[in-house]
């Protein structure tokens, strides 16, 4: 079963990234290195916005 993805905007440099939602690791912005997302053992945890869920095909 697949999951699914999101597309985040960081909330300090506004880069946008897609972050899977069950990310096993902690998600680090590509740009600032301000962690996007946190595991927590099933759907990853993300503190900032997110702007759309990408189903994963
Ligand atoms: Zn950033």
């Amino acid at each position: 079963m697949a999951g699914s993805y999101y597309r985040v905007r960081c909330s300090d440099c506004e880069n946008e990234q897609i972050v899977f939602g069950k990310a096993a690791s902690e998600v680090a912005c590509a740009v600032c290195g301000t962690t996007l997302a946190v595991p927590t053992g099933g759907k990853a945890e993300i503190e900032h916005e997110i702007l759309e869920t990408v189903e994963a095909r």
